[in-house]
């Protein structure tokens, strides 16, 4: 039983391991994949908060322009000037001045404007996310920000919260930006890296191996173009530590800006995880083992004790019931002369001791050969039965009454003196002469010749007061039966 609960044991902390693991890891790659999932779309959220911004700055500048629409020519042109390029909002915004006589730009401080006014417009409504066109009289200012200003700004801002971007078991956000979706050397450029800060700016290659000859670049080019995103496992160093160990990796494309936000885990971590785990799960199966085996132990032992307690009480009956049986008259009940002679031996052998004699009474029943014979024996066995179940009921517990032989008894009384002898003989004869035993529509009430006789002094053996107990007896038989005779 232990040995199939062992087995069992050790059966499921293999399937507990291989299920925590799965766990685990499952739960690591939904971690990896929301981390950068939400960053990416802090992107997209930040992006448009800087627009609104603009939104904002193009509308006070739409306000601020408008009120100088009417200037001349040449002072409208210093007045976009001065303030495009002394109003720190608006630093690095692009402004073009068109003026319709001379159908050519005025004033367009980023060299954005094209020979005639339609391939300029759409030009500038191209590249600019945010912009205003102001027209009147031949006037038309078109200004705005730049798609890609807008941009830089968001990623310079982004790269910074990823850099300080902190994680409990040493992970870490990376970026690289694509320039060549077709791979192959300088494919890539390493923007954010916070494990290896020095190499920000590096050129990536698709060719480029791992410490076990895989292409992790390769293999995350090819499953961005495929899915937008994957989950892929290579070698690399460990955040802070010069060891390397195999990682596990998710990856996304942000289209918008070429990047690739990338998350990983060294898979070491996982398993000493499972290890801890592990540990635990066999510390509680060898506490259930020990409680298993001292409880078996236990109850081992119970049911030995139990076993041991059962057999001794039926012994102790077989051993009553075999005492009985050799000790006893069967039809009365009364003690046999077995016991009877063993009494007389350990009575005499005590008189012996401090001279205290019981009193020795032989009683044999008057006539009853006639019963036998006018009743039948059936008759004569109640008969006897009724007369043993009278003295049982008047002598004492410890005093004996035995069955000598066919219908003669003797009454061992234990502190009976011989002074009371005559008085207790008496006694029971006028008990058993009372007793009306029914027996063939007549009633039978039988009789009783007692002798009662003492251990004496010269007595060598309990035989010699049983004698005269048997004389007392036949005196009382000869001088007429139902009476006592007592040997003093
Ligand atoms: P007495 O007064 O001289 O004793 O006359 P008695 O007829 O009783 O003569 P005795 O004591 O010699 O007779 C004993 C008879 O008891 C003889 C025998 O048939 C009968 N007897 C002995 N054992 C049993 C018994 O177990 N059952 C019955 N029914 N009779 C028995
Ligand atoms: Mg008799």
């Amino acid at each position: 039983m232990i040995l199939f609960f062992l087995f069992s044991l050790s059966e499921m902390s293999h399937i507990y391991i291989g299920k925590t693991e799965e766990t685990i890891l499952e739960l690591k790659k939904d971690f990896l994949k929301d981390t950068v999932s939400n960053l990416i779309a802090e992107i997209d959220n930040q992006r448009k908060a800087e627009a609104d911004l603009m939104e904002k700055f193009t509308v006070r500048a739409a306000a601020d322009i408008g009120d100088k629409m009417s200037l001349k020519s040449s002072e409208f042109s210093d007045f976009l000037k001065d303030y495009f390029n002394n109003t720190s909002e608006f630093k690095h915004w692009t402004v073009v001045y068109w003026d319709w006589k001379e159908n050519k730009a005025i004033y367009d401080n980023l060299n954005m404007s094209e020979d005639s006014w339609e391939p300029t417009l759409q030009r500038l409504q191209d590249e600019l996310a945010v912009y205003r066109i102001l027209s009147q009289g031949d006037k038309t200012v078109l200004f705005g920000v730049k798609k890609s200003y807008l941009d830089d700004l968001v990623k310079a801002e982004f790269s910074k919260v990823v850099r300080n971007l902190e994680f409990n078991d040493g992970s870490y956000v990376w970026i690289n930006e694509i320039i060549n979706y077709e791979g192959g050397e300088n494919y890539a450029i390493r923007k954010v890296h916070p494990n290896l800060p020095d190499t920000e700016g590096m050129y990536l290659s698709t060719d480029m191996t791992d410490t076990k000859g895989n292409h992790p670049y390769m293999t995350e080019l090819q499953g961005i173009k495929k899915d937008g995103e994957l989950y892929f496992s290579y070698y690399f160093k460990e955040l802070d530590s010069d060891e390397i160990s195999r990682k596990l990796t998710y990856a996304k494309l942000y289209k918008e800006f070429d990047w690739v936000v990338a998350m990983g885990i060294y898979q070491d971590d996982i398993k000493s995880y499972v290890d801890q785990t592990n540990l635990e799960s066999k510390k509680l199966a060898s506490k259930l083992t020990i409680v298993l085996v001292s409880m078996f132990i236990i109850i081992l032992f119970l049911s030995y004790f139990v076993v041991l307690a059962i057999e001794k009480l039926h012994h102790r009956h077989s051993r009553r019931q075999l005492e009985s049986e050799v000790n006893q008259d069967p039809m009365t009940k009364a003690g046999n002369r077995r016991s009877g002679t063993n009494e007389l031996s350990r009575a005499f052998r005590a008189y012996k001791r401090n001279g205290d004699s019981p009193g020795i009474m032989m009683f044999d029943v008057d006539c009853f050969k006639n019963i036998n014979d006018t009743y039948g024996h059936a008759v004569g066995d109640m008969v006897l039965i009724e007369i043993v179940n009278v003295i049982n009921g008047v002598v004492r517990s410890s005093d004996k009454v035995i069955r000598w032989g066919g219908d003669e008894f003797l009454v061992i009384f234990y502190g009976l003196q011989p002074r009371n002898a005559m008085g207790f003989g008496t006694k029971m004869l006028s008990l058993i002469s009372a007793l009306n035993i029914e027996a063939k529509g007549e009633v039978i009430s039988p009789t009783l010749s007692v002798g009662v006789a003492f251990f004496q002094e010269g007595d060598t053996d309990f035989s010699d007061a049983l004698k005269r107990a048997d004389q007392s007896l036949y005196q009382s038989k000869t001088n007429g039966r139902n009476q006592v005779h007592i040997d003093l």
